[in-house]
């Protein structure tokens, strides 16, 4: 639990895959860093090799959460750094001409390089996805199935922020290779929530964000494989910090702080997603005994555990987050999407129309999360649907 997390009088805070707290534990990592163990960890003095040596301890500790190598981690300031340096990293070493797939449900951290990229000249593919969000492997296939240079990249989320489908990555990163092309997966939301292994999935690059898995914000990493690195063109040229690939002083305090959410999310991924699962189930069995009508959006199984994208049909969703917000935050979808007035990309990547698209709600829960702060959480929903239905007759 959160020592933060027990205030009675704040609402109930449902919107983790936005953001986590940072553990206990990793509070307790950082503290020393902050108070009395400050050095640059670039330094050949002591102080320096102190924060040397703690750098090392977290990136092993972000490669082992991930199966990966340690000299595969580069730190970064968050996922979008990382998917910035893997796309324009990778694509700007490999030449104009290369190709970038993308589906089409893609956090924006993601999108927005690749629009970067093809005025560039990269060609930048779309990928479409099922209704449920999955990305069907014959799709991908046919739209590699074009004449071009290789490799090309393929860049796609593991789980979606909007949606929580999962995508079944092995099976994509086999049908990526057998066409010669490599794959980047963004694992901002996956990290932490279920295992992970960065090789038995085929995946080439990796990006993570420590904010997203109880650890500090403002940290995260890019994951190459280390035979990959020599093709990255670094984003941030300076004295060439993280072999090179990520110029700039690492904040020593922010790695022990991933590194100690790292490890601790590798030592609980099971028994959070069960229970991040059961929370879940908690809480659509209430809304069912409350006799809310609702749909889930996304895959029905292949979801993030603990991740749910809700449609109370004939309910605006803006009206009933504003109803709700002096009893609990929640979302419309990501919150970098919130305030623009169209209906975000994803939903409507999965075939939903505008109004559809605007009665869908995101709830999701974390390690604080009590089964009978849901249990009220979906009573103060269903009366506020009510109240809604009330109004428009
Ligand atoms: N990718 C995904 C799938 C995300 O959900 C997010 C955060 N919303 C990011 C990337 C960006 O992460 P960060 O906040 O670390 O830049």
């Amino acid at each position: 639990m959160n020592r933060m997390a027990a205030s009675a009088k704040e609402p109930l805070y449902l919107d983790f895959a936005a953001s986590t707290p940072p553990a206990d534990e990793v509070v307790d990592a950082m503290l020393p860093w902050l108070r009395h163990a400050h050095a640059n960890p670039h330094s050949e003095h002591f102080h320096g090799r102190r924060a040397a040596q703690a750098l090392d301890n977290a990136r092993e500790a972000v490669a082992a959460l991930i199966g990966g190598q340690p000299e595969g981690v580069v730190f970064t300031s968050g996922a979008t750094e990382a998917n910035n340096l893997a796309l324009k990293g990778l694509l700007s070493a490999t030449g104009a001409r290369t190709q970038l797939w993308l589906a089409d449900t893609e956090h924006k951290s993601l999108r927005e390089p690749a629009r970067y990229l093809s005025k560039a000249g990269v060609v930048v593919t779309p990928v479409a996805v099922q209704g449920t969000g999955l990305i069907d492997v014959a799709t991908l296939a046919a739209a590699l199935d074009t004449p071009g240079p290789t490799p090309g990249l393929i860049a796609l989320g593991h789980g979606n922020n909007e949606i929580g489908t999962l995508q079944p990555i092995p099976a994509l990163a086999e049908c990526a290779h057998a066409y010669g092309h490599l794959l980047h997966v963004d694992a901002a939301q996956s990290a932490g929530r279920v295992p992970l292994d960065v090789e038995a999935m085929g995946c080439d690059l990796m990006c993570l964000s420590s904010h997203k898995l109880y650890g500090p914000a403002g940290i995260g990493a890019l994951y190459v494989v280390p035979d990959l690195q020599d093709w990255i063109e670094p984003q941030l040229h300076g004295g060439g910090q993280e072999r090179g690939l990520r110029s700039g002083t690492v904040p020593a305090f922010l790695a022990v702080g991933f590194g100690a959410a790292a490890t601790l999310a590798r030592q609980r991924v099971t028994q959070d997603a069960t229970r991040q699962q059961q929370l879940a189930a908690t809480f659509l069995a209430a809304l069912s005994e409350q006799r809310v009508a609702f749909q889930l959006i996304g895959h029905p199984t292949q979801r993030l555990p603990g991740h749910l994208s809700l449609r109370f049909p004939g309910v605006d969703a803006e009206d009933l987050l504003a109803l709700l917000a002096p009893a609990l935050s929640a979302s419309t979808g990501a919150a970098c999407a919130a305030g623009e007035l169209r209906a975000s990309h994803v939903l409507r990547a999965l075939g939903l129309d505008e109004r559809v698209a605007s009665e869908v709600v995101r709830f999701t829960f974390g390690r604080s999360t009590r089964e009978e702060d849901l249990r009220l959480a979906v009573k103060r929903t269903a009366v506020a649907i009510d109240r809604i239905h009330e109004r428009s007759g």
